[in-house]
């Protein structure tokens, strides 16, 4: 494994992607009203950061590298933006890495399908095996991870990395379901559920009381939904529906300051308040896998929205952002 810092990538523009000036200009306008308007400008516009990759996963703003990490899932390789708008390799191979998020450190976490591995990138760079097996076996392919304040780590472990070559390697499951793991601070991981034909994004309320997970699986009865825990003790309960999208299936999930919960889904990203009332879309075009928080000031959303990778700058805060 190879990281490429900070040299600039191999075959890709060297010129700034921030702020392109014909891309901006087609790119959509967010579509706001009330109460939306309170997080978003009705003007505020969608931009392109980069728009040369395969399928862009996992975005995590980084301050310590001083800009947004990403993974080309498909393409092997994990891509860093910097502030000034310059893209570069930073992982590569990436081990088809999906899901990327920081720990109170401000330690990288990743996702791995190709190893069935979640690891983490120590400050010196090396990588550190978080989680590879479970009750014997090797997990199916870690998709989406978040920290908790006490330190633990949930992730999400679907089959999407070993069903499909181009995610990662195919092969039968090891597991006897498609679990979200604890991971707690000694090691030990735990079942937090099995209720999930494919558990994928997954992110906490910001007093960390409610965890909501996506369900990307399609099986009827559960298409399309974004379900919420309570969370207590490291283990979750009052499972139930928080929202419903008809438009893809739900992807990676993001929650501000203000507890509304942000959704990748099949036409861009989903917004809901807190008690489930859908208030927003920012479309994009084809599906928007992933979002994330980020910038100086912790206010810009990305969206990593197939080949390409947008932003747009909000009134809010991301509730778990590291600075
Ligand atoms: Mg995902």
């Amino acid at each position: 494994m190879t990281e490429s810092l900070p040299v600039l990538c191999r075959g890709l523009p060297r010129r700034p992607l921030l702020g392109l000036a014909l891309l901006t200009a087609l790119a959509p306008h967010v579509r706001a009203a009330d109460p939306l308007s309170a997080m978003l400008d009705p003007a505020a516009r969608v931009e392109t950061l980069y728009d040369e990759g395969e399928w862009c996963e996992g975005p995590v703003w980084v301050p310590a590298l001083g800009g947004l990490v990403f993974s080309d899932v498909r393409r092997n390789r994990m891509m860093l933006i910097r502030e000034d708008g310059r893209a570069e390799v930073f992982r590569e191979p990436s081990n088809n890495a999906n899901g990327n998020t920081l720990d109170a450190e401000g330690r990288l976490i990743t996702c791995e399908h190709r190893t069935s591995r979640v690891v983490r990138r120590e400050t010196d760079g090396a990588i550190t095996v978080l989680a590879e097996r479970y009750d014997g076996g090797r997990l199916n392919s870690p998709n989406d991870a978040v920290v908790a304040r006490d330190g633990a780590i949930w992730f999400t472990d679907p089959t999407y990395g070993i069903d499909q070559a181009e995610e990662g390697i195919p092969r039968p499951s090891e597991q006897k379901g498609r679990f979200v793991f604890r991971r707690a601070p000694d090691g030990s991981l735990t079942v937090a559920t099995g209720r999930f034909v494919q558990p994928n994004g997954l992110a906490f309320s910001p007093d960390e009381r409610i965890l909501y997970v996506s369900e990307s699986g399609t099986r009827e009865g559960v298409a399309g939904q974004i379900r919420a825990f309570d969370v207590s003790d490291g283990q979750l309960s009052n499972e139930r529906v928080f929202a419903t999208v008809s438009k893809g299936v739900p992807d990676g999930l993001k929650v501000d300051t203000g507890g509304r919960v942000y959704a990748g889904t099949g036409d861009g990203v989903r917004i809901w308040s807190a008690d489930g009332r859908l208030v927003g879309h920012i479309p994009t075009e084809g599906p928007c896998a992933n979002i994330a928080f980020g910038g100086p000031d912790g206010r810009r959303l990305f969206l990593c929205a197939g080949k390409r990778v947008l932003a747009v700058e909000t009134k809010v805060r991301g509730a778990t952002i590291r600075t």
